[in-house]
């Protein structure tokens, strides 16, 4: 099976009956990148920046980050990067932010999109380099950890500031540059209707939204069977999202693990998601399951998910469903 998937893995994924799902790879490297490609990557979904910032006395310059980008970029060529900005905080410190406070839960704290806000000049940064990098190149940027409206106009109006800085400066970069956000809180999908008008693309979160939707931390391995993707809570969020997004007219991927899980494509599919982003090892596989399926039976596989009381429910009904 593993070398029938290689042979297949730089098609598209399309269903039996004609359904399109791309197939992206997430990635935290530039040897990452490589891989994503040799692997049948069709893009970039999810680009972790933090490895950047990490194991250093200072936060990364303009110019190093411009220069990473823009040679994934490069080794992409024309195919999509989603570089998301920043998710450090939590429980993920940096020396040199100077966190201050330690928090009792670092989860729940300054993380994300809350710290790039407070720290505009390196949310700056960041982005400029981002935009550099995007002249030629098909970059999007992606913002984590989104809670409110009020967040993803603050970052906008951040980016926008930054764009005016470097037309003035005559620096190039792509002035029609997509902006989306990671749907990984539980507010995020309540307000997703009014979020989607913001912004042009969603990508669920599936490894934080799991963690909050369940009350669950993701690293404690106490609640690790509590806080499960495959739960209906879960996966009615992600239906939920991916409704707003449809009648928005935007498009809806999903890059946390569970689009990596084989007992997930169906219900994936089935729910209508455009785009999935795994890690690059998981694409050929992903691609063969998504070419033996048919939307049809995904979609009823999907509404009978849903109607599940738990993730181990859920399990047994996808086995049994594709092994029949
Ligand atoms: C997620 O939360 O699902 C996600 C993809 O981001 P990270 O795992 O980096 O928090
Ligand atoms: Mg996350």
């Amino acid at each position: 099976a593993q070398q029938e998937a290689r042979a297949t893995a730089h098609q598209p994924a399309i269903t039996r009956d004609g359904r399109q799902v791309s197939i992206f790879a997430n990635i935290g490297s530039i040897a990452d990148v490589q891989v994503a490609v040799a692997n049948g990557a069709e893009g970039v979904g999810l680009l972790r920046t933090e490895f950047l910032y990490f194991e250093r006395a200072t936060a990364p310059t303009e110019e190093e980050q411009f220069t990473v980008y823009q040679a994934i970029a490069q080794v992409l060529a024309r195919r999509p990067l989603i570089i998301r900005t920043l998710d450090i905080g939590g429980d993920k410190p940096l020396p040199y932010l100077k966190l201050g406070i330690p928090e009792a839960n670092p989860f729940l704290g300054w993380r994300g999109i809350r710290l790039c806000l407070d720290r505009p000049e390196l949310f700056k940064t960041q982005l400029r380099a981002i935009l550099r990098a995007s002249a030629g190149h098909n970059i999007k940027v992606m913002l984590p950890m989104i809670a409110t409206v009020a967040e993803v106009r603050a970052a906008k109006e951040i980016l926008s500031e930054v764009k005016a800085e470097l037309r003035q400066a005559a620096i190039p970069f792509d002035r029609a540059i997509a902006v989306g956000i990671m749907i990984e809180v539980p507010s995020a999908v309540a307000i997703a209707d009014r979020l989607a008008a913001e912004v042009d693309f969603f990508s669920i979160g599936t490894n934080d939204l799991s963690q909050y939707v369940m009350a669950g931390d993701r690293t404690n391995p106490r609640v690790a069977t509590l806080v499960d993707a495959l739960h209906p809570a879960v996966l009615r969020m992600v239906q939920q999202t991916v409704q707003a997004a449809r009648t928005a007219g935007i498009w809806v991927g999903l890059c946390g693990e569970l689009a990596a899980d084989p007992l997930a494509t169906p219900i994936l599919v089935g729910l209508g998601l455009n785009e999935l982003s795994v890690n690059p090892q998981a694409i050929p596989l992903l691609k063969q399951a998504i070419a033996q399926l048919s939307l049809a039976e995904a979609e009823a596989i999907a509404a009978s998910v849903l109607q599940q009381d738990s993730a181990t429910d859920v399990r047994a009904l996808v086995q049994n469903l594709i092994s029949s």
